[in-house]
């Protein structure tokens, strides 16, 4: 009795033993596999860790040169061709500052969406954005710079005013934003208001960008324009928002010679840049 039960203890322990070496045979591949997937998953954890360029930004995407491009980038030293009219003029459907009429008015269809979005959703958080001024033809621009050059002479208006096709607000990308009341309209304190903290804070997310940033002067030869926003998509604007950059450092491109620089650092560009 006590060797059949002797026996067949033994034939257990032996059993159990092949089962669990079977067994640890059995899921040593999977844990080799496992760990190589764990170094596998390593790669994407390091990727994350870098910049948005270096995962793939496309700086190629739209131009910066081509007349039209929503990355188009103008400036004084990077004039709009001479008489160009964008394609697509629109009144917006928003809080107008001027009559439907005014030149002013109107912006690039290409663009209204996301003007029209930009502005529900700041209404949605209880702020009223008015669109001050979109398009301005080389005419409009003519017009106000002559007559700060018949006001102020040559040198003072230039501190002042953009020249006749260089004005970003002639590729009907650009608005200057403002509140009903017109409070701090076209001034630096435009920034303390409900519509330029909303702005300064929101208005990336739906493509546009404060273009004249606060001590960016040297680089966009503008000084701070904390209402003067243009439109360049929702992808470029996060990007810029994010790197705290200006479009000319963005594309290293030149925006102004030091002589105009100089001028723009006396003056300000209150109303026409
Ligand atoms: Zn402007």
């Amino acid at each position: 009795m006590k060797k059949k039960l002797l026996l067949t203890a033994v034939v257990l322990v032996v059993i159990v033993v092949t089962l669990f070496l079977l067994a640890d045979r059995a899921t040593a591949p999977t844990r080799e596999s496992s760990e190589q997937t764990e170094q596998g998953s390593s790669e994407p954890a390091e990727i994350i860790e870098q910049s948005p360029d270096e995962l793939g930004f496309d700086m190629n995407k739209y131009s910066i040169e081509e007349p039209g491009s929503i990355w188009w980038i103008v400036n004084r030293e990077r004039p709009l061709p001479e008489g160009y009219v964008p394609p697509d003029l629109t009144v917006p459907d928003v809080r107008l500052r001027l009559n439907a009429s005014a030149e002013q008015m109107q912006f690039r269809q290409i663009a209204l969406p996301a003007l029209k979005e930009m502005f529900v959703a700041a209404q949605a958080d209880g702020v009223e954005l008015v669109f001050g001024s979109g398009y301005r033809s080389e005419a409009l621009q003519r017009q106000f710079y002559e007559s700060y050059v018949a006001r102020d002479g040559q040198a003072a208006a230039d501190r002042y005013s953009a020249r006749p096709g260089t004005s970003e607000h002639q590729t009907g990308l650009a608005v200057d934003v403002t509140s009903p009341n017109l409070a701090c309209h076209l001034e630096i304190c435009f920034e303390n208001t409900p519509q330029g903290q909303w702005v300064a804070d929101n208005a990336h997310i739906y493509g546009f960008i404060i273009r004249y940033l606060e001590g960016k002067e040297n680089i966009t030869g503008y000084q701070y324009e904390p209402w003067h926003l243009r439109y360049v998509g929702k992808e470029l604007a996060a990007e810029l928002h994010q790197t705290g950059q200006t479009m000319e450092e963005f594309f290293n491109v030149v925006a102004y010679r030091p002589r105009v620089l100089a001028m723009a650092r006396l003056g300000s560009c209150s109303c026409c840049c």
